[in-house]
C-alpha cells in the first residue's frame, strides 16, 4: 500500500519538478562553489608566488653585485635572522621560508629548512633548469604535512639557486573553505528540495483544480462546474480561462442539442398524431371512395411535412459540418433572382404585395446554384409570408468590392430587437409568427448554406414597419 503510494508520488509531475528544481538548485551552488575556490586558490598562489620572486630577486641583485660570495653571505645573514624570526611574514605571516644554493653537480653548497620541517628528501630538489631560467615547482616533506612551492634559477655560474615558502596556511585556509562547504551542502539541499516542493505545488495548483473540476464533471455530470481563475494573467491562467469557457460551450451546444431534440420530438408529433388521427377516422367511417381519397391525401401532405422537416434538418447538419455537397460554378446571380420573383411572384400577388428587383444584368457569383436558390427562395418566402396585404418587398443584388451582396427588404411585421439573435436558431419561431404555416428551420439553413459558401448574413428589423436582410458572399470561393 504505501509502496504503491510511493511508486506513485513519483511519477507525479510535481514531485519530479521538485527533484529537477534540487538538482538545479545544487548544480548551480556547486558550480558557484568550484568558480570560486578556483579563483581563490589562484589568487593565494599568486601572492605566495610574488612574494617568493621578490626574495628571489634580492638575492639576484646581491649576486649581479658581488658574485657567489656576496650570495652566501647574504643568506648567511637572512638565515641568523630567520633563525631568530623563525618565521618570516608570507601570506598569513606564518609561512617558513627555505633557501638552497647548489654547485656543479647539484652539490648543496647552501640549505636553509627550517629544523623542524627537515625531514625532507634532498633528492627531490635537483632540477633541471636551464641557465637564466626559472622553474616552479612543489617539494613535500616526508609525511606530506609540509610541502613548499620552490622557484629555481640557474646562475650565471652554473650554480642553481633556489627560494621558496610553505604553503601550509594557503592549504589550511582552502581546507577550511572545503569544510564550510561540506557543511553548508546539506541545507542547500534541504533549502532546494523544500524550496523546489513549494514552487511545484503552487505551479501545479491550476492542474489540481482542472483534475478535480473534470473529475466532478464525470462524477456528477454536472457540467455547471467551473475552474477557479486567478488574476495573475499567466499561462496556467490562461489554460483555466479557456477551460472554462469550453465548458460555458459544451455546455451551450448541450443544451441547445437538448432543446434542439425536444423541439424536433414536439415538433415531429404533431404531425404524426395529425396522421394517426386522420387514419383512425378514415378507418371507423363508412368506406366511402372519395372519403378514403380525401384522407389519403391528407396524410401525404402530413407525411411530406414530416420529410421536408427531417431533409432540411439533414441539410443543416451536413451544412454546419463541413459534409455538404455544393456543385460549384459560375451563377448568373441575376438569372436568378429573376427565376424566383417568378416563383413567387403568384403567391405575392395574392396577398397584392409588390416585388422589385434591381440588379445589373450581368452579375457572377461562384456558388451552389440550387443551394443559392434556396437561400434567396427562403428569404423571399418569409418576406411575402410575414407582410400584410399591399406591403411591398425589394430584392437588390451587387458587387461591392470582391463581394456580392444581395439585400431583401420587406415592410412587413418586423421582428422584435430581442429575438433578433434567435431567429437562425433550428425550430425557433417567433411567437407571432405561429399562425403562418413553417418549420422555424429556414433561416437556420440559410445560414448554414451562405456560411459553407464562406459567406455571412445580417439581419436588422424594426417591428411594424420590416425587415433587412443582408447576405455577403466572396465572389470567388
Ligand atoms: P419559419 O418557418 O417560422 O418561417 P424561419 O427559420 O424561416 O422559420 O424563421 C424563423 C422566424 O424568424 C420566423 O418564425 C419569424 O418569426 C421570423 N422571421 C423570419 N423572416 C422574417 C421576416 N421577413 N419578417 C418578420 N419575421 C421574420
Amino acid at each position: 500500500m504505501f509502496l504503491r503510494y510511493l511508486d506513485r508520488t513519483r511519477k507525479t509531475i510535481g514531485f519530479q519538478l521538485t527533484l529537477w528544481y534540487c538538482a538545479i538548485f545544487i548544480l548551480s551552488s556547486l558550480i558557484f562553489f568550484v568558480l570560486i575556490y578556483f579563483f581563490l586558490s589562484l589568487s593565494l598562489q599568486q601572492r605566495d608566488r610574488e612574494v617568493i620572486q621578490a626574495e628571489l630577486e634580492d638575492y639576484l641583485t646581491k649576486y649581479q653585485k658581488g658574485g657567489t660570495d656576496a650570495l652566501l653571505k647574504e643568506m648567511e645573514e637572512n638565515k641568523k635572522e630567520m633563525e631568530e624570526n623563525k618565521f618570516k611574514k608570507g601570506v598569513s605571516g606564518e609561512d617558513y621560508f627555505f633557501v638552497r644554493l647548489a654547485g656543479p653537480g647539484n652539490n648543496t653548497v647552501f640549505l636553509y629548512i627550517p629544523e623542524e620541517q627537515a625531514k625532507f628528501d634532498l633528492k627531490q630538489f635537483e632540477n633541471r633548469v636551464t641557465k637564466g631560467n626559472r622553474r616552479w615547482s612543489f617539494f613535500s616533506a616526508k609525511n606530506d604535512k609540509v610541502i613548499y612551492e620552490i622557484l629555481s634559477y640557474r646562475l650565471a655560474n652554473d650554480y642553481l639557486l633556489q627560494v621558496g615558502k610553505t604553503i601550509t596556511k594557503r592549504k589550511e585556509f582552502l581546507e577550511r573553505f572545503r569544510a564550510i562547504f561540506a557543511a553548508i551542502i546539506i541545507p542547500v539541499i534541504f533549502f532546494g528540495f523544500t524550496g523546489g516542493a513549494f514552487l511545484s505545488f503552487r505551479a501545479l495548483r491550476p492542474i489540481r483544480y482542472l483534475i478535480n473540476t473534470i473529475r466532478l464533471i464525470i462524477d456528477t455530470g454536472k457540467m455547471e462546474a467551473r475552474m477557479p481563475t486567478g488574476k495573475r494573467g499567466d499561462e496556467l491562467d490562461e489554460l483555466s480561462k479557456l477551460f472554462n469557457t469550453m465548458l460555458e460551450k459544451i455546455e451551450n451546444l448541450i443544451k441547445g442539442m437538448r432543446e434542439g431534440l425536444d423541439n424536433v420530438a414536439h415538433d415531429l408529433r404533431t404531425p404524426v398524431t395529425r396522421l394517426k388521427g386522420i387514419a383512425e377516422i378514415a378507418l371507423q367511417s363508412e368506406q366511402n371512395i372519395n372519403i378514403l381519397r380525401e384522407t389519403l391525401s391528407d396524410c401525404l401532405e402530413e407525411t411530406e411535412r414530416i420529410l421536408t422537416m427531417l431533409n432540411t434538418l439533414m441539410d443543416i447538419s451536413e451544412a454546419e459540418t463541413g459534409a455538404m455537397k455544393l456543385n460549384l460554378e459560375e451563377v448568373n446571380v441575376a438569372n436568378l433572382i429573376e427565376e424566383v420573383v417568378d416563383l413567387y411572384n403568384y403567391v405575392a400577388e395574392e396577398k397584392n404585395i409588390s416585388i422589385h428587383a434591381t440588379f445589373p444584368k450581368e452579375l457572377y457569383l461562384t456558388a451552389d446554384h440550387n443551394r443559392l436558390r434556396q437561400v434567396i427562395a427562403n428569404l423571399l418566402d418569409n418576406a411575402i409570408k410575414y407582410t400584410h396585404s399591399n406591403g411591398r418587398i425589394d430584392i437588390e443584388a451587387f458587387q461591392k468590392q470582391q463581394e456580392i451582396v444581395i439585400t431583401i427588404k420587406d415592410t412587413g411585421i418586423g421582428i422584435p430587437a430581442e429575438e433578433l439573435s434567435r431567429i437562425w436558431e433550428r425550430l425557433y419561431r417567433v411567437d407571432r409568427s405561429r399562425s403562418q404555416r413553417g418549420l422555424g428551420l429556414g433561416l437556420t439553413l440559410v445560414k448554414a448554406i451562405v456560411q459553407a459558401h464562406k459567406g455571412y448574413i445580417e439581419v436588422s428589423s424594426e417591428p411594424a414597419a420590416g425587415s433587412l436582410f443582408v447576405i455577403y458572399f466572396p465572389k470567388k470561393l
